[in-house]
Parts: structure tokens; C-alpha cells; sequence
């Protein structure tokens, strides 16, 4: 119940905002811009904070999760 109420909350706060920050150099960025025109990195949505999303790196999850499992694979090997 609580959540559903904070989600609200959430939303409001969310469509208060007129205008978003850069999460890396707190530049004031209208809310459709894609990219942060001072320091050129990828900007998302707008969150209840009035600050950016950095948008999902997927490429660096990708390789992240890729070295997890070849050390899985690694410590399978040496162990069994
Ligand atoms: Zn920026």
C-alpha cells in the first residue's frame, strides 16, 4: 500500500520539473534533451529530483557480466 502511495508521489514530483539536470555536471538541460550540451555525455529521463537518469550502459553491463561468468568457468575449472 505504501509503495503504490510513495509511487504517486514519485510521479508528481516527477512532472513538476520543467527542466532536468546533467547527473555528471549539473547543467540545467530541457527535459526532451538526450545529451548534456556542456559535457557531452547521455542523459535520460527526468527523476522526482529534478536530476537526469544516466540512461543503462548496456555494452559495460554486457562485459561485466561476461567476466563474471568466464570467472565462474575459471573457478569450476581449478577446483573440480
Ligand atoms: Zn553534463
Amino acid at each position: 500500500m505504501g509503495m503504490v502511495k510513495q509511487n504517486k508521489a514519485d510521479k508528481k514530483a516527477i512532472l513538476s520539473h520543467t527542466t532536468k539536470k546533467c547527473p555528471e555536471c549539473l547543467t540545467q538541460l530541457t527535459l526532451d534533451a538526450e545529451e548534456c550540451f556542456s559535457c557531452k555525455k547521455k542523459v535520460g529521463e527526468v527523476n522526482k529530483h529534478g536530476v537526469a537518469k544516466r540512461p543503462i550502459n548496456w555494452s559495460s553491463n554486457i562485459v561485466c557480466i561476461l567476466s563474471w561468468i568466464l570467472f565462474v568457468i575459471y573457478l569450476w575449472w581449478a577446483f573440480f
